[in-house]
């Protein structure tokens, strides 16, 4: 998950890096107000997740609250690159003396973490590897052995960041190690982070990308930060679900057990698709092992949720999960739905193989639901789930 600046910043107050008083609002009158509260000059800045967002226009000086009603006017609701702007972030403006980079991220090429520094801030980091490599020191990490103090000043020297600022320096890189690892970040970047004129390092801007795989080690960070705005609706429900669904654009819905499978699935039945106008999967969605009846029903009402679903494949491959359990499932699925008032509509292909494949046909056969077909192989349901989407 990538952080938006102001809960960058957020972070790195509370692992004691240096930052300037913050409030982020979402109107102009609210701008005003935070401007008035922080007293003095501010900083009123577009807080959308991507970089540039200077140049485009959305960082801008306000001298006085009035100034900064006025720019987060001007900011909000201006596009930057393809993002809505729908909050600013009205912080206290510092006076730049020089801009640094600073960077801890994740290198999966070297199996390895990475710091790059740099004494040529301000500047985009890809404009700057381009343009003077040699001015940016990228410096391996030891994930085991971490960032010490002797660490962080091996990155400031080879960084070439002053010698005035050294211990200053030393010891924001410390802490921004101690954010990236406490929250098992990906990537923490600073950019600029900047020397005043009288010397006092600042972490004026923010990024931050946390796994996504250590959410449940991290709930309250990653709850209070997810922003579900820009995201599918259909997304966040089934991430409340506990579903690992991913919203696509076509019509035809897929539930399938392990991920493997159901990426197959998607290739199955979009080459299906093109014999009947081109009709495409209209979701991936792995109900994994023990696909029990409350899963499967949670998945179907996911999966039909999408307006846009005219039939839906159910592609189960029984290997530690047996097809008899499966398509009991399935039918404990479909009356659950309707006990939810909300019945089946749309045909459902199911393709059962594998573990005790004949039982669970027999399972759904005898069930007898109308919109339940059962084809046995593969490419035969998707080739049908495929034909009922684009009648
Ligand atoms: P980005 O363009 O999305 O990376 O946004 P930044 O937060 O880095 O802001 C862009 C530029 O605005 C920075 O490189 C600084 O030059 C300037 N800037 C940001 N914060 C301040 C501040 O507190 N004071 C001054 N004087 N300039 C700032
Ligand atoms: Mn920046």
């Amino acid at each position: 998950m990538d952080l938006f600046e102001w809960q960058a910043k957020e972070l790195f107050g509370k692992y004691g890096v240096p930052v300037t008083r913050q409030v982020v609002v979402s109107t102009p009158a609210e701008a005003r107000a935070a401007a008035e509260q922080l007293g003095g000059p501010v900083m009123v800045k577009a807080q959308v997740k991507v970089g540039g967002r200077g140049k485009a226009g959305g960082v801008k000086f306000a001298p006085t609250p009035d100034d900064a009603e006025k720019h987060a006017q001007a900011i909000l609701g201006m596009q930057i690159k393809g993002l809505t702007v729908n909050t600013v972030l009205i912080s206290e403006a510092a006076d730049i003396g020089e801009e640094y980079y600073f960077s801890f991220l994740l290198d999966r090429a070297n199996r390895s973490y990475l710091a790059m520094c740099s004494a040529e801030g301000g500047m985009e980091i890809e404009q700057l590897a381009v343009e003077k490599p040699e001015a940016l020191a990228r410096v391996p990490i030891d994930p085991v052995a971490g960032v010490d103090e002797a660490k962080a000043l091996e990155i400031a020297e080879k960084g070439a960041l002053p010698e005035a600022i050294r211990s200053q320096a030393v010891d924001v890189i410390v802490k921004l190690w101690d954010v990236f690892t406490g929250e098992e970040a990906t990537l923490v970047e600073v950019n600029p982070l900047v020397q005043t004129p009288d010397g006092v390092v600042l972490a004026l801007d923010g990024k931050v990308t946390l796994d996504d795989n250590a959410d449940f080690r991290h709930t309250e960070v990653h709850d209070a930060y997810r922003d579900n705005s820009a995201t599918d609706p259909i997304e966040v429900e089934a991430k409340a679900k506990g579903l690992n669904y991913v919203k696509l654009d076509g019509a035809v819905g897929i539930i399938g057990n392990g991920a493997g499978l159901v990426m197959s699935t998607l290739d199955v039945v979009a080459y299906a698709g093109e014999r009947f106008g081109g009709v495409r999967p209209a979701n991936f969605l792995d109900i994994g092992g023990g696909a029990s009846a409350e899963v499967m029903a949670n998945g179907l009402e996911i999966v039909l949720s999408d307006p846009a679903v005219r039939s839906v494949f159910v592609n189960v491959f029984g290997g530690i999960t047996e097809c008899d359990a499966v398509a009991n499932g399935i039918v404990s699925a479909l009356q659950l739905l309707e006990s939810r008032g909300d019945p089946l509509s749309r045909p459902l292909v199911v393709r059962l193989d594998g573990n005790n494949a004949e039982e669970g046909r027999r399972i759904l056969t005898e069930a007898g639901h109308p919109l339940v077909q059962q084809v046995d192989t593969m490419d035969g349901a998707a080739q049908r789930a495929a034909e009922l989407a684009g009648a």
